[in-house]
């Protein structure tokens, strides 16, 4: 008989990943507890509360498809639908599945320390608990651990700071303030239309302008819900074959961006931006993230799309970004961003032309002005798919942490292990596709992936799972391949840490394909789980893996790399 402390697994976050990983767990007969910093479930739509929050990738594909009923039963309001109702669509998967019950809240993991003598892990927390489980997984989530950012002065100012990833749960009423934005990303782009409307004046403080692509959101009327569930088998099946996981973008267009003559590239454009989101661009053309003079073309499309929506030629030029291209930073979906900026209450401060000196008890102050602000919002982003996990101590063999062996940027196997840390999955660890996919997708990969680990595990009565130390350079070597294959290794992007001072500069997430790297993934399980070890014994990965990307691959695209 176990003990109340001891489970089969704890589950760290109940967010989409950590909810799913319980209920799949609890489904075959396994004991497990999830541990949550917040006081509820929904991780990402927990904490992320600022105004205008909504997925950006569609509701509809954007959701569990694990079960049947819940996806035909659940309604979307929206095409991208709303923070409030992403929280409540978890909570409701919580209950629906009774989840609450195998969870701790308010609770954070501050230490994870493997026993090699009884082959479990012990985990402890800040509430005092030590639990003993044979499996730890963390689905602590990419972007859940928030930058704060060290600008001089910060704490001088006078007025509220708001966070955009630690939003208060009341809401924030911004009517007759000054109101200071930091950051142009996604969670700017989003929130600053509707901070506009309702603040005396809105200063939007811009390091480095992103390319951003309008959302076209509308209310999803009952006879699309209707039809788009009618066909959720097809939609999911897409999903599972398109390289970022998605089942509605947009197909790719046939024809190579470069090799469109003028005409139809733009009518393809137009028609693409008539779509809108990442449903229109991601995947749009097969040589996008692979060729600079494909991606330059794209560039200059929206660089128009700017100057006509923003009517200040001068304020629409310093909109347009440069220094990186498109894609290689996450394309920003919008609602008014750009309109913004043709509010009289509205002003964009180039941090480029004018840096910020420091933030003073009034406001900003930049090399040339004090902005004067009465509240200030930090949209400045995370510490990406490292943050979370280094902030908890985790000790594996050897009592190496598993920060020490990232020093120089993370380790791991598949992105779902690292050698030396037996038993511990990282859902949508770094070097998996997580961040550049449609993340529900790679978390029910990765969750099932995980439980068909466990269960094998069980029946061969073994006690120890982990990735042969060789494993790991040669994932890794593939991951770089499949990276220098792009234009992303030079963005100064958080998916290469560079927003964090002082983080390796390291291309985190897994650009090979979602399809790809799910067929490596089944090859490595149908050969015996090559590449790891169980009990200490394994067989080398003996898989190729470049080919395995390469084999999906455009047809035009080897065609043009052929040619070349
Ligand atoms: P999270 O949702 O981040 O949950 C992790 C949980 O772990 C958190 O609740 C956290 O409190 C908890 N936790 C972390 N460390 C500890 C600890 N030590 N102890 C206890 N608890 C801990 N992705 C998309 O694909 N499409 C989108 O449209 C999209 N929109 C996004 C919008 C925003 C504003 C942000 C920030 C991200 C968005 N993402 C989107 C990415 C999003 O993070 C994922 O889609 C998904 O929600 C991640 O789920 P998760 O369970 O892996 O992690
Ligand atoms: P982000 O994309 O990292 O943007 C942070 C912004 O803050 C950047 O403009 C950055 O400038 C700026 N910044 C950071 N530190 C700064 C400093 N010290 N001084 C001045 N500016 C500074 O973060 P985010 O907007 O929160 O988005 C993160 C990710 O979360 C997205 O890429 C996306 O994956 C997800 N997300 C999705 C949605 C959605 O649409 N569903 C919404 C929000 C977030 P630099 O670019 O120069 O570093």
């Amino acid at each position: 008989m176990m003990s109340d402390r001891e489970y089969d697994a704890i589950i760290v976050g109940a967010g989409f990943a950590g909810l799913y990983m319980l209920h799949k767990l609890r489904g075959l007969g396994f004991t497990a507890r999830v541990i949550e910093a917040a006081d509820d479930v929904g991780g990402t739509w927990y904490w992320n509360r600022y105004p205008g929050a909504r997925c950006d990738i569609e509701s509809f594909d954007y959701s569990y498809s694990f079960d049947e009923d819940l996806q035909q039963e659940w309604e979307w309001s929206e095409r991208y639908a709303p923070q409030p109702e992403i929280l409540r669509y978890l909570q409701h998967v919580a209950e629906r599945f009774d989840l609450r019950r195998d969870i701790q809240f308010e609770t954070r993991v501050e230490r994870a320390s493997w026993n090699d003598d009884t082959k479990r892990w012990t985990i402890t927390t800040d509430a005092g608990d030590s639990f003993s489980a044979q499996y730890c997984i963390m689905g602590t989530g990419c972007l859940s651990s928030f930058n704060r950012p060290d600008i001089a002065g910060l704490d001088d100012f006078a007025g509220r700071v708001y966070l955009t990833g630690h939003w208060p749960h009341e809401g924030v009423d911004f009517t007759g303030q000054r109101v200071a934005v930091i950051g142009t990303g996604s969670s700017a782009v989003q929130s600053t239309p509707i901070i506009a409307e309702q603040a005396d004046q809105l200063t939007i403080f811009q390091r480095t302008p992103n390319y951003v692509v309008p959302a076209h959101n509308y209310e999803v009327p009952a006879e699309e819900a209707q039809a788009i569930k009618q066909s959720y088998a097809e939609l999911r099946a897409t999903a599972q074959e398109s390289s970022v996981g998605s089942g509605r973008t947009l197909p790719r267009t046939p024809v190579l961006a470069t090799k469109l003559d003028e005409d139809t590239f733009q009518a393809d454009m137009e028609r693409r931006w008539a779509v809108g989101g990442l449903v229109g661009f991601v995947g749009a053309y097969a040589d996008l993230i692979m060729d600079p003079a494909a991606a330059q073309r794209v560039e200059a499309f929206f660089a128009d799309k700017i100057r006509e929506r923003v009517k200040d030629p001068e304020t629409a030029e310093k909109l347009i970004p440069s220094g990186h291209h498109i894609m290689s930073k996450r394309l920003c979906v919008d609602t008014g961003y750009y309109e913004n900026f043709n509010r009289d209450n509205v002003e964009l401060v180039d941090l480029k032309a004018t840096p910020i000196d420091r933030i003073e008890a009034g406001g900003v102050r930049t090399s040339e002005h004090l902005y004067e602000a009465d509240a200030l919002v930090l949209a400045t982003g995370f510490d990406a798919m490292t943050g979370a996990l280094d902030k908890i101590e985790i000790r594996g063999k050897g009592n190496q942490t598993l920060a020490e062996k990232w020093e120089s940027g993370p380790i791991t196997f598949l992105g779902l292990m690292s050698a030396g840390y037996p038993n511990l999955f990282l859902v949508t660890g770094p070097g998996s596709p997580s961040v550049l996919t449609n993340m529900v997708s790679s978390i029910e990969q990765h969750v099932d992936y995980i439980a068909g680990i466990m269960s094998m595990m069980r029946e061969r009565g073994a006690q120890e799972f982990e990735p042969l130390p060789a494993s790991e350079p040669a994932w890794i070597t593939h991951n770089n391949t499949a990276a220098e294959m792009t234009t992303y290794m030079q963005a100064n992007s958080w998916y290469m840490g560079a927003n964090i001072p002082g983080k390796p500069s390291i291309f985190m997430p897994y650009i090979g394909g979602f399809p790809a790297y799910r067929n490596i993934c089944d090859e490595i399980a149908d050969k015996g789980y090559c590449g790891f070890a169980i009990d200490g014994e394994g067989q080398p990965c003996d898989i190729d893996l470049d080919d395995h990307m390469m084999r999906l691959m455009p047809e035009e695209l080897i065609e043009a790399m052929e040619a070349a």
